[in-house]
């Protein structure tokens, strides 16, 4: 189970070569795999690039992969009141509610057969190319839309590919 840090920004995951804890942020996906057959939730193999300079491959739920930020976003914060660190489970899933009602999804995509903005996942990206591996500006990210299925691509800035809710 790999759970998602919000004020990290990724989910935890530990590096296949060195054993050392890290975040994995969106940006560093460089392909989403569905494992076939009737898994479900579904699975999927998720290959990005890690601090150590190599790629690995994680398993991961649709669950965690869609779900997990959205839960976590900021539930964990700093209470005034008692100096402690306060827990509010809900408070994550209220944010990106009213962050989605503002049309800012955890991932926005353009696809040609709509006119408008398609909401969508992280499992909905498909492959991430960087334009420069050691300073990415831009990404090209291969995505199948949710709504009509159909392969796309688009230029995304890695800012884009942040799972934070926005409210303005
Ligand atoms: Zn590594
Ligand atoms: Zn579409």
């Amino acid at each position: 189970m790999h759970s998602f840090d919000a004020l990290a920004g990724g989910w935890d995951a530990v590096c296949g070569a060195s054993g050392a804890r890290g975040t994995l942020r969106l940006s560093a996906f460089r392909s989403v795999r569905r494992l076939p057959g009737p898994t479900a939730p579904p699975a999927h193999v998720v290959r990005y690039r890690c601090g150590c300079g190599d790629d690995h491959d994680l398993l991961m739920s649709g669950d965690e992969l869609d779900w997990a930020p959205i839960r976590s976003a900021f539930g964990a914060h700093y209470d005034l009141m008692t100096g402690r660190m306060g827990e509010d489970p809900d408070g994550g899933v209220d944010l990106w509610w009213r962050s989605m009602r503002r049309g800012h999804w955890p991932v926005v995509l353009h696809c040609a057969h709509h006119p408008n903005p398609v909401p969508a996942w992280p499992s909905c990206l498909r492959a991430l190319e960087p334009d420069d591996e050691r300073a990415v500006s831009h990404l090209l990210v291969h995505y199948e839309c949710p709504l009509c299925e159909r392969r796309g691509t688009q230029l995304m800035r890695p800012q884009a590919l942040e799972l934070v809710p926005r409210l303005h």
